[in-house]
Order: structure tokens, then C-alpha cells, then sequence
């Protein structure tokens, strides 16, 4: 048992390039190996240390560690110690069938580990925006369906909580900011919207879909002032992950796995990956990014053309970056300041980070890990259609 068990996102990733730890044992190049490499011991992984009722997560992986400093996955025989509260399959998937604790382990060879898991209730659904605990501006959170979708309560299992508690981490280390967020009774209040049309009509509307989804969600809450919606639509629009009805307020991420990423959401708390990204992205237009007067603004869209690790980067070339930031420098669309050019940072859907935030002092939160060709995002306000009114508009 190891306390960084729970920082799977990252470990899986240093552990599956069998790297970073530094005591691999030197090997002259060309010179054969005389004996096979010993396995050492292994090692369980998963993204989370909790599963709700009906939930099907994982597969957990088990790492065997050789003595030459490399791991990889091995096909550990997998128990459960309590099978009525877990289920867990021959290739490490899991089920939580009853809310309790139980013991998940993988053995191979004479080596075994484990990880303890916790079911839970699945949360209430909503239909409704809940009685909020906040006054003023904040980001509501949608789970919304296709009429013929497969549910996969995003909302009832907690993944859409699991997003936005990663955003915040993240958040936090990248711009010291949180996203004011609309709770209730403590928790992210997740509105769960069946949407009046299939998925296939939803694909067929092409761009206009944000414009469909802007009117279900005027249609389910009115227009309450200082409410942006931050929806999580389970269905595709082409290959795009994410678009925008800026003036709506409304963000959206389109969770497929052939449209966007097979990336989960929520994947895990501790670090965002492909969704959470494309929800600030798609949040950062809502708050007005990117202003026509950001110096790297492309000229076709509320995007930059310049730094390709940019969040919202759409230019014309692709570098295989795998990190992202927010305006790094400071100078296009959050935190330049100038008082000529509307800046996102003073917006009113922020919050400081305070001292009593549950992050360690000095615990940097890891950066996004995000799949190379999740990246950088596919937005559906690239190509914006011609703005032919506005090309006489001076742009330094
Ligand atoms: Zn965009």
C-alpha cells in the first residue's frame, strides 16, 4: 500500500513509460542481457477509491515492477473480498453492487496488492436548478440526453462532480482562481436535461446544435441573471468537443467517444484530462475570450494563433505539446489588465482561492493530462462563419 496510489492519472503514466524513478540499473548499449528481468513486486491501480450503486468502472490495472527499474501491466488474478459490495471482473472491471466497503486484489506470480473501495448511493437526479447556496453569479452544471441516449448518470454517479472538482484543482494552481459554482446543500447541483430530440438529429444540426441547446436549457430554467451553464451534452457533433453560445451563456462539451475522446469525465478528481479542458474552454468564451483586441487573436475566430500550449489555441500548426495553459503570458484574453481590452480574469464568475481551501500549502496540483490527439481543442466556433460586417474593423 502506497499513499500515491490515488494519483493514478499521473502514475499511469509514469508508470507506463517505466520511468522517472531512478534507479534503473545501467546498461551498456549492445550488450546482451544475460539474464531475463526479475519481477519485484506489483502494484494496483485506479483513478478513484469509490464507485456508486450500478456503477461500472475501471478496469483496474495491475503494474508488476522489475528489478531492472521498468514496469508494466501484468494479467493478475483479480478477488474480491466482498463480492456482494464490489464485482470485480477477470480483467480488473469493477461493479459496485451494494453501498459498503470491500477489498480489491490482484495477485500474480507469489505478488499481490490491493486497493480498498468504497460504494456509494448514487446522488439524487434533478430535473430542476436546486435552491442555491450562493447568491450572485455562478456556473450550473447540466447533465443533458438525446431523447434516445444511453443514460450514463454523469450526474448520479458523481463523474460530473469528479470534473468539476478536478477543474477547480487545476484552476487553482494555473490562474489561483476557482469557478463560482452553483451548489446546493454543499454539493455541485447537476441538472439532469432529456433533450426533445435524438442523437442522430442532434449530429445532423451541425454547428447550430449549441443554438438547440441554448434554447432547451432557456426552456428548462428562464433566463436567471448571473447563471452560466456549463452542460455536458452525451451525444456528437461531428469530431468537435466542444463549443460555445457565448452570449447565452452557455458551455458545452460533447462527450462521445467517436465524436470527442474516449477519455472518461471526471476521470479522476485530482487531475483533469480531455472534457475538463474543453469545459473551461468552452467556459473562457462564455466570459468573453478571445477579445478582439488580444493581440494573438486569430482573425476568424475568439481564439489565439500564436502559443500552441494555449487553452484557446486554434492555429494552424500542432506541435505534439502535452501541456496546456491559460494565456500563459498574460497578455490576450486573462489577467493583461488593460483597461482597453475586456480580461476575463475580472469576471464575476471567479472566486479567489482562499487559505482554508482543502489544498495543502505548497501541494501544486498536477497539470492536465490530456490524450495528444485530444488536443488542442476541436471548438465549434472554428472557422467562424465570415464576419463580413466587420472587416473594416482596425486590428493592430
Ligand atoms: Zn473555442
Amino acid at each position: 500500500m502506497t499513499p500515491t496510489r490515488w494519483a493514478a492519472p499521473v502514475m499511469l503514466v509514469g508508470l507506463a513509460c517505466g520511468g522517472g524513478d531512478g534507479n534503473q540499473t545501467p546498461v551498456t548499449p549492445g550488450t546482451p542481457r544475460v539474464s531475463p528481468k526479475e519481477l519485484r513486486g506489483l502494484e494496483v491501480t485506479l483513478a478513484r477509491n469509490d464507485l456508486r450503486v450500478g456503477q461500472v468502472t475501471g478496469p483496474a490495472l495491475a503494474y508488476g515492477r522489475y528489478d531492472d527499474g521498468t514496469t508494466g501491466v501484468v494479467e493478475g488474478a483479480w478477488t474480491s473480498s466482498d463480492p456482494s459490495v464490489v464485482e470485480v471482473a477477470d480483467d480488473g472491471t469493477l461493479t459496485g453492487v451494494a453501498v459498503g466497503r470491500a477489498t480489491v486484489s490482484a495477485s500474480f506470480e507469489e505478488f499481490g496488492d490491493s486497493l480498498e473501495l468504497e460504494v456509494l448511493e448514487p446522488n439524487p437526479r434533478h430535473d430542476r436548478d436546486q435552491p442555491d447556496d450562493l447568491a450572485g453569479p455562478q456556473v450550473h452544471a447540466v447533465y443533458a440526453l438525446p431523447s434516445d441516449a444511453e443514460d450514463g448518470n454523469l450526474d448520479r454517479h458523481g463523474d460530473i462532480e469528479r470534473s468539476f472538482e478536478a477543474i477547480q484543482r487545476w484552476l487553482e494552481g494555473e490562474i489561483g482562481k476557482r469557478l463560482r459554482l452553483d451548489t446546493a446543500g454543499g454539493r455541485l447541483d447537476v441538472t439532469f436535461l432529456r433533450l426533445p430530440f435524438t442523437s442522430e438529429e442532434g449530429e445532423e444540426r451541425g454547428a447550430p446544435l449549441v443554438e438547440d441547446l441554448e434554447g432547451a436549457i432557456r426552456d428548462r430554467f428562464g433566463a436567471p441573471p448571473g447563471k452560466a451553464y456549463a452542460v455536458y451534452y452525451a451525444g456528437r457533433s461531428g469530431d468537435l468537443c466542444g463549443s460555445a453560445a457565448a452570449e447565452g451563456g452557455v458551455a458545452v462539451a460533447f462527450v462521445h467517444p467517436e465524436g470527442c475522446s474516449p477519455q472518461a469525465v471526471g476521470v479522476g478528481r485530482e487531475t483533469a484530462s480531455t472534457y475538463e479542458v474543453v469545459m473551461v474552454h468552452g467556459l473562457l468564451h462564455v466570459f468573453g475570450a478571445v477579445p478582439e483586441c488580444a493581440s494573438d487573436r486569430l482573425e476568424t475566430s475568439a481564439h489565439v494563433g500564436t502559443r500552441v500550449e494555449d487553452l484557446m489555441y486554434a492555429g494552424p500548426e500542432w506541435s505534439g505539446h502535452d501541456e496546456v495553459a491559460i494565456d500563459p503570458e498574460r497578455d490576450n484574453y486573462f489577467g493583461h489588465g488593460r483597461a482597453d481590452c475586456p480580461d476575463t480574469a475580472a469576471g464575476e464568475f471567479w472566486e479567489p482561492v482562499t487559505g482554508a481551501g482543502p489544498r495543502l500549502a505548497g501541494a501544486n496540483p498536477p497539470p492536465p493530462v490530456i490524450p495528444s490527439e485530444d488536443w488542442p481543442v476541436r471548438c465549434g466556433l472554428l472557422p467562424v462563419p465570415a464576419e463580413a460586417d466587420e472587416s473594416e474593423t482596425p486590428s493592430p
